[in-house]
């Protein structure tokens, strides 16, 4: 297998030209045709020399991730379905309102968490990605596009703290001011409330956003949605995310999605409201995303519209969100999933 030529940091691509026998300012253009440019083929980096070329494409591979299937039309909502170089597949949201682009990334094949309405979780975990795939799935993404994503959320399929290295990395290369340039605070990592990932983050001295999957207001329900709550239970989880954001001076989003007759009354909702009163939190209330395999069913209008009054009354920044991948009859992993049975 070839080294993924995304995967590398600025450094390590300075260093990889120097080892083919190049000068180090090779190294630099060789960045700019990745991520300036976002070229993908070799031949296309005319000011690099042909032998350093052939030796750059002998050594790496540059289309890690390559698109299979795509849903929606362009500047709306759309669900990508991307093939990797082992044969596994994976999916990118893209979701764009007016000039604001925002993309929805996966960290992993699969995933291990199994929340009781993910499709994701339901399939089981392949693999890790490796950064380069990570960034792979931006490049991807901006040929769609035509330009690069304003915002990066890790929120598509798998953990991204299960995969916390790798999602570092591709973090460090999509954040490069002469590359991508997708500053800190425009990256949120989405997590299940993996509290060991929290912790690292809390200390890399980066502002990303953090979301933390909450989905109920205590440990009995939590764990009926969220098994990952008998590892590390709700009080726990609070207590890192409170260092995280005394440590990066961020607000940090909790997601709850709402699911009728279980955690949707207006005493959970003050029960949360007293939860997250310690917090400099906002949150925000999903209505279900229909799931075979669990039989939950979304909140009624009513009953969403009270339970965000009672957060609201509490002083809590609260909003509800539009399930936009319900919209286009694919939620989180079931393009992937569709693909899996197929
Ligand atoms: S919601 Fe996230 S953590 Fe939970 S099973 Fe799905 S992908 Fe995994």
């Amino acid at each position: 297998m070839k080294t993924l030529i995304h995967g590398l940091l600025f450094e390590e691509i300075v260093a990889a030209v120097q080892e083919l026998g190049a000068p180090a300012f090779r190294g630099k253009q060789l960045w700019q045709w990745l991520y300036g440019q976002r070229v993908n083929a070799w031949a296309a980096m005319k000011n690099l020399p042909a032998d350093l070329r052939l030796k750059l494409e002998e050594n790496f591979e540059l289309a890690a991730v390559k698109q299979l299937e795509i849903t929606g039309e362009e500047g709306e909502t759309r669900k990508l379905l991307a093939g990797l170089g082992d044969g596994e597949c994976i999916e990118e949201v893209l979701l764009a309102s007016g000039e604001r682009r925002t993309l929805c990334l996966s960290s992993q094949v699969g995933c291990k968490f199994a929340c009781a309405f993910c499709a994701s979780g339901q399939a089981g975990f392949r693999r890790n990605l490796a950064a380069g795939e990570i960034v792979g799935e931006v490049l991807l993404a901006a040929a769609i596009w035509g330009d690069r994503p304003g915002n990066v959320v890790f929120m598509g399929v798998g953990e991204p703290f299960d995969n916390y290295d790798e999602v570092l990395r591709a973090i460090h290369i999509l954040n490069h001011g002469e590359g991508l340039a997708i500053g800190a605070r425009r990256i949120t990592i989405s997590t299940c409330g993996v509290i060991p990932g929290i912790q690292r983050l809390a200390g890399e001295g980066l502002q990303i956003e953090l979301s933390v999957s909450l989905h109920a207001p205590d440990d009995a329900t939590r764990s009926r949605l969220m098994p990952v709550n008998h590892r590390y239970p709700l009080a726990e989880v609070l207590a890192a995310c409170k260092v995280y954001a005394e440590q990066t001076k961020r607000l940090i989003t909790f997601e709850y999605t709402l699911v009728r007759g279980l955690n949707d009354s207006a005493a959970q909702a003050e029960q949360l409201a007293r939860l997250l009163a310690p917090l400099p939190a906002r949150v925000n209330l999903i209505p279900l995303s229909p799931v075979e395999g669990f039989a939950g069913e979304t909140s009624a209008p009513d009953v969403s519209r009270q339970f965000i009054r009672v957060l609201e009354r509490a002083g809590l920044n609260a909003t509800l969100r539009d399930s936009q991948g319900s919209r286009i009859k694919a939620a989180c992993g079931q393009l992937r999933i569709r693909r899996l049975n197929a």
